[in-house]
């Protein structure tokens, strides 16, 4: 046991107030990034129409941010600094209304704490002053030259918490996360003119502009603005505008689906999957849409108080807000259908169509064309073959197929009796969660079940499939002429915010009710492009959909692509 685990317990001490203030400022400011994130919401919140952030070394040296906001009376400027000192709220009751970026009155007095300060700043009528902080103590205060609106500059940050100082081996990559805060704040701020230097050398600069094209500045390589729409929906207590890229220009990443909520970047989920979901259709396996959500909510709906730095949020009415925004863009992607629909979604997919395998086309093997691959159909016998393989009984686990590996994180290749086959395991796996959920399944209970918004029609709807839910593990319930959701089905992992809100939007197409639900759900829970898979995974899913005599995914993709021994032997030019 070492000595100090052995010495007795020391008492309980009350920290001195300058260590505490010290501790508590790192939580707030743990990098440059934060720095210039509070200091760009200060700008913002003083009603600045032009922010210029100049960085050098990353920040680690200095963050200097100038606004033309309404700057500070003396009184106001002495006093920015303390902590807990605001302008923004007052009462508890204010915390509930609040509109501005900060409220919390903390992070100046961090900054004051953890770096040397100065602040310059003039009402709009009155004379410039100045005020120098060190670690927390004025060490100035008096008049100044400037133009009226405020200057803060951050010198040396951490220069008294040594166990931070390591960010200065890394100005570059500091540098970047403080640029992707700083067009996180400017892309909600389209009419504010922002500027970013570093070392001196402008590297982004944004004209005050309307959305679409504050959203293709910030990302110059992102779309044209002639490929970005912007659509508007709203409901209650909320207004929603929507950036959203034509579907032919799809993304490899969800770095492109992104969600502001009173002008705040958040990372909430439910609602990128709300957009996600309104282009499945459109975009398969492996794409994202460009989508940007702006969204305005009465501040009595939301609360921003959860998380230090504001990036996570709470709705009360986040089931209605998913179905206004699903359906707005389901309405702009309508467009498309006929531009866009691939073919192969003509395909009616319960009826399984023995389609003759046409002749063979190299562009097959380039563009495999989507027809059914019906085995039982097609397995030819192959020259110098042992010709079909015995298929009268299902393939077991040691079927008779070799699995040889996956390939470009999506595809399993297997060979079986003289053909190639690449299977899509997104799509294959979709496949058997689909055929599972209409076979039926148990429902897990919720703790807390979710309130259903429906009209009359949906209430009809709702009563004529209550039971098909059922036999599928969604209970939902009638209670005083409203419905709840009550159990989500075991089968597949949703949340149950997600699966009411896709409830209610299927409630307006109740002819594709069931299959809509089913499709939306396995997709979810479908191992995504990207996963790698054990071995025995991937054996299990190409034994159970090998088989099929309708390989296609429940979108009327087809699950895989085969070639004949033939066809490769042409390929290469043998005979
Ligand atoms: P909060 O933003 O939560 O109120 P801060 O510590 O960030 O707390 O700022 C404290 C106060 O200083 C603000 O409420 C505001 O009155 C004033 N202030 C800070 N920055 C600026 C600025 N750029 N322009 C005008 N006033 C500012
Ligand atoms: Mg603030």
């Amino acid at each position: 046991m070492s000595e100090a685990a052995s010495s007795p317990p020391r008492s309980i001490e009350i920290l001195d107030p300058a260590v505490a203030r010290k501790i508590a400022a790192g939580e707030v400011i743990d990098r440059p990034a934060a720095v210039v994130r509070e200091l760009l919401e200060n700008s913002l919140d003083a009603g600045a129409s032009e922010v210029e952030v100049d960085l050098i070394g990353g920040g680690t040296e200095l963050i200097r941010v100038v606004d033309d906001g309404h700057g500070m009376s003396r009184t106001d400027l002495e006093r920015c600094y303390l902590p807990h000192a605001t302008s923004k709220i007052v009462t508890d009751d204010d915390l509930r209304r609040v509109r501005s970026l900060g409220f919390r009155g903390e992070a100046l007095s961090s900054i004051a704490t953890v770096s040397k300060l100065e602040i310059t700043s003039a009402p709009a009528d009155g004379v410039p002053r100045q005020i120098r902080i060190e670690g927390g103590r004025l060490v100035s205060n008096g008049p100044a030259a400037g133009a009226h609106g405020t200057r803060v500059a951050v010198g040396d940050l951490f220069y008294n918490v040594p166990a931070r100082k390591v960010f200065q081996k890394r100005s570059a990559s500091e540098f970047q996360v403080c640029r992707s805060v700083f067009v996180d704040r400017a892309l909600a701020f389209a009419d504010v003119a922002f500027r970013l230097r570093s070392g001196g050398e402008v590297r982004v600069f944004l004209p005050p502009d309307d959305l679409c094209g504050r959203i293709s500045s910030a990302y110059p390589n992102l779309l044209e603005p002639a490929l970005l729409h912007e659509l508007e929906a709203s409901g209650d207590g909320f207004r929603a505008r929507i950036v959203a890229g034509e579907p032919g220009s799809p993304r490899k990443d969800r770095k492109t689906l992104q969600v502001f909520v009173n002008r705040r970047r958040v990372w909430e989920y439910a609602l990128v999957q709300a957009m996600e979901y309104a282009y499945r259709d459109y975009l398969h396996g492996g794409l994202y849409p460009v989508a940007f959500l702006f969204l305005d909510v009465d501040a009595e709906l939301v609360d921003f108080n959860v998380h230090p730095a504001k990036r996570e949020v709470r709705f009360r009415t986040l089931p209605e807000i998913h179905r206004r925004i699903v359906r707005a863009l389901a309405d702009y992607l309508r467009v498309f259908d006929r531009r866009a629909a691939p073919p192969s979604h003509a395909l009616p997919f319960a009826s399984a169509v023995a389609e003759p395998r046409p002749a063979f086309d190299l562009n097959r093997v380039y563009r495999p064309d989507p027809v059914v691959a019906d085995q039982d159909a097609s397995v030819p016998g192959t020259p110098g073959s042992a010709g079909p393989p015995d298929r009268s009984g299902p393939a077991d686990e040691h079927g008779p197929f070799r699995y040889l590996g996956q390939i470009m994180d999506l595809f399993l290749v297997v060979e079986r009796a003289d053909r190639l086959y690449l299977v899509d395991q997104h799509a294959a796996h979709e496949r058997i969660i689909f055929d599972r959920l209409r076979n039926g399944g148990s429902g897990q209970e919720l703790l807390f079940p979710v309130h259903l918004e429906v009209d009359p029609q949906g209430h009809s709807v709702l009563q004529e499939k209550r039971g098909e839910l059922r036999r599928m593990g969604i209970e939902i319930e009638e209670r005083d002429g409203t419905w709840e959701l009550v159990t989500v089905p075991s089968l597949v992992s949703v949340e149950a915010d997600t699966l009411a809100s896709l409830l209610m939007d299927l409630l307006e197409r109740p002819a594709d009710f069931e299959r809509e639900l089913y499709a939306s759900l396995s997709c979810r829970s479908a191992v995504m492009d990207g996963a790698r898979l054990s071995t025995e995974d991937a054996q299990r899913i190409i034994t159970e959909v090998m088989d099929l005599r309708n390989a296609v995914c429940p979108h009327g993709r087809p699950i895989w692509i085969e070639w004949s021994r033939e066809q490769l032997y042409s390929l290469v030019g043998r005979t």
